[in-house]
């Protein structure tokens, strides 16, 4: 195993800050170990408190946006260095939710991905197509756009650092899961764009997740699959039963 599998949970706009910390105390059991890296995303409201519920705790802290800009009249934002600030390592960027209804562009969502490195900050960058997009074969333009203008100016430095979430939107929230067969297509797919943008040994070390209706029945088989390094996972990660499931099924893959 080259690349340590990534577990993200993307709580989206669920949970207020006291249910995000229950949440956190029921995973307590993953707490000390270190084979595959856990992430928890709480809304904003929640990050400061689930920050001080992990302290001395092995999983990390992300956040589900950002804005590109350090600080200033932007009413509602939140900056890169607020999340340092509250201990966050990582940051959802470009999550199909955000596009679809807040209109991101791929060029914003670049300057957020360019933003977050500089501040130290992982970026999980969110691609994916719609299903009319799959059913017209435009799987592969549609992720090969969104990864090459969401990675402009990004280097092979940046390798360890930067996280993709594939998230065919057809399946997110849906119950509709790409077989893995599917999904490990576009995973592979994926891979080679990057060995286009950053080299082989880059894009070997570049962690790709699959996102979309993951849970704790279909996680192992995802999982195995050879470019699939990890999951983002929303419904399933709001209870600390069915996101451990998960967890589960990747240190059993680790070993
Ligand atoms: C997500 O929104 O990132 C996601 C994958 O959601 P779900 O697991 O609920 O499909």
């Amino acid at each position: 195993m080259i690349r340590k599998y990534i577990i993200a949970g993307n709580w989206k706009m669920n949970l207020n800050a006291t249910e995000g910390v229950e949440l956190i105390k029921g995973l307590s059991n993953y707490a000390k170990q270190t084979d595959v890296t856990v992430v928890v995303c709480p809304p904003f409201t929640g990050l400061d408190r689930a920050g001080k519920a992990l302290e001395g705790s092995n999983i990390q802290l992300g956040a589900q946006n950002m804005h590109t800009e350090k600080s200033g009249a932007y009413t509602g934002e939140i900056s890169a260095e607020m999340l340092r600030h509250l201990f966050c390592g990582y940051v959802i960027l470009g999550h199909s939710e955000r596009r679809t209804y807040f209109a991101e562009s791929d060029e914003f969502i670049n300057k957020k991905v360019k933003v977050a490195l500089a501040n130290s900050l992982k970026p999980i960058l969110c691609v994916g197509e719609t299903l009319q997009e799959r059913e017209g074969n435009k799987t592969m333009s549609v992720i090969e756009k969104q990864v090459r203008e969401g990675l402009t100016g990004v280097t092979a430095a940046d390798a360890n650092d930067v996280v993709i979430a594939y998230e065919p939107i057809w399946a997110i929230g849906t119950g509709k899961t790409a077989t893995p067969e599917m999904a490990q297509e576009v995973h592979a797919a994926i891979r080679k764009l990057l060995i286009d943008i950053l080299g082989t040994e880059a894009a070997n070390k570049v962690r790709i997740l699959y996102g979309g209706s993951m849970n704790a029945a279909n996680a192992a088989d995802l999982l195995a699959q050879k470019d699939i390094d990890g999951g983002l996972i929303g419904g399933a990660a709001l209870k600390a039963d069915t996101f451990g499931k998960i967890i589960d099924a990747a240190l059993a893959l680790s070993k």
